[in-house]
């Protein structure tokens, strides 16, 4: 079976690659955009596997080429994506041995635990040497594949210099050569480097699509997988998480934080604050995830109770309904807003900025 059929939700963007490859037509610089966790690199991967896989099913996932591509070591794939400054050379090896252990860990987790958040101990950008270290690549030829492939991620965080550097190869990348960009923000990329790409747009996933994804695990009820599937918002890779975490403390740190939120507490936000300095960043990410959803639930209160997930807090929800009987329309968008600030973390801002924006922001509704 070819593994394309298990991307979900991605019909139309895989309508146009399996169109490109049955009409061996693939060719030159991809965008493929939309939200975070919808698999937009899984895509991606698959559609530089299927053009090299030896099977009649590609890309089966099976073969010599199919195997070097899931463990991201095939020679003839070039993946760029956001680093802290490694110091590339041109070969593709590095100057800076410690983060480049983190480095090695990324890929080895990308392969193994896509889904898994990981966040690298410096701010993170795609910098000009490691585009000068892609261009080099794909000049030389291909050791082994019918087709190089580059996947550049996130390719709105190249900076003005490095997307300049990149805009002649992505325009004419050399014969057999497929450039493939991945953005959750678009409109962040150069207009000059949008117009040389075909742009592809990746559907939010629906409820439905995150829920069978997560019925096909084992141990899981089908409750419990539309809870999370709702939870996650469209984010297949979020939901994965939410799956697979122990999130016990998390969960009351959160709930700790919306009091202080609703109560507007500046003495115990300060000392929160204080308690919370210097916490890794992928806390800020998942304490995030569990403030949307102790909010969600005051937003289900009234007519779908039986989403609420924090049901210990039933009788706070009730009481806060009350006092705040037209706050669940406006909670929606602060989740929205949540998943903006969510977004910005990957930036590596200062934490506690983003904590205070949290409290200021959500804190209006209950004023
Ligand atoms: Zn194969």
């Amino acid at each position: 079976m070819s593994l394309f059929n298990k991307i979900r939700g991605q019909n139309r963007a895989l309508k146009i690659l399996k169109t490109a490859i049955h009409t061996k037509k693939a060719g030159g610089s991809y965008l493929f955009y939309g939200s975070d966790g919808i698999g937009k690199f899984t895509t991606a991967l698959y559609f530089g596997m299927a053009l090299n896989c030896e099977s009649d099913d590609a890309p089966c996932g099976k073969c010599n080429s199919c195997r070097k591509f899931l463990s991201i070591s095939h020679p003839d794939l070039i993946y760029l994506f956001p680093t802290p400054n490694l110091k590339f050379q041109i070969d593709g090896s590095f100057k800076e041995q410690k983060l480049g252990e983190e480095y090695t860990k990324f890929i080895e987790q990308r392969s193994n635990y896509p889904w898994q958040s990981f966040s690298f101990s410096q701010k993170v950008e795609i910098r000009i040497d490691a585009v000068r270290m892609l261009i080099h690549k794909i000049s030389l030829s291909a050791h082994e594949a019918k087709y190089k492939i580059c996947i550049v991620q996130d390719a709105d965080l190249m900076n003005n210099n490095t997307a300049n550097a990149f805009l002649k190869t992505l325009e004419e990348p050399p014969p057999n050569t497929i450039i493939l960009l991945t953005s959750c923000r678009p409109d962040f990329l150069l207009p000059t480097i949008l117009s040389r790409c075909q742009k592809i747009p990746f559907n939010q996933l629906s409820v439905n699509d995150i829920q069978s994804e997560l019925l096909e695990k084992q141990g899981i009820e089908a409750s419990q997988a539309r809870l999370i599937a709702r939870v996650a918002n469209g984010n297949m890779e979020r939901a994965l998480q939410l799956l697979e975490e122990d999130d016990t403390q998390m969960r009351e740190t959160a709930i700790t934080l919306k009091e202080l939120i609703t109560n507007q507490d500046d003495l115990g936000f300060y000392e929160f604050l204080t308690r919370n300095k210097g916490n890794p960043p992928d806390w800020l990410a998942s304490l995030i995830i569990h403030l949307q959803i102790a909010l969600a639930d005051l937003a289900f209160f009234e007519h779908n109770p039986e989403f609420i997930v924090n049901i210990d807090q039933t009788n706070i929800i009730e009481t806060m309904y009350h006092k705040y009987p037209a706050v669940d329309e406006k909670i929606l968008d602060h989740v929205r807003f949540l998943e903006d600030c969510q977004k910005k973390l990957k930036g590596n801002v200062n934490q506690q900025l983003i904590l205070i924006e949290i409290y200021n922001r959500i804190g209006k509704l209950f004023k």
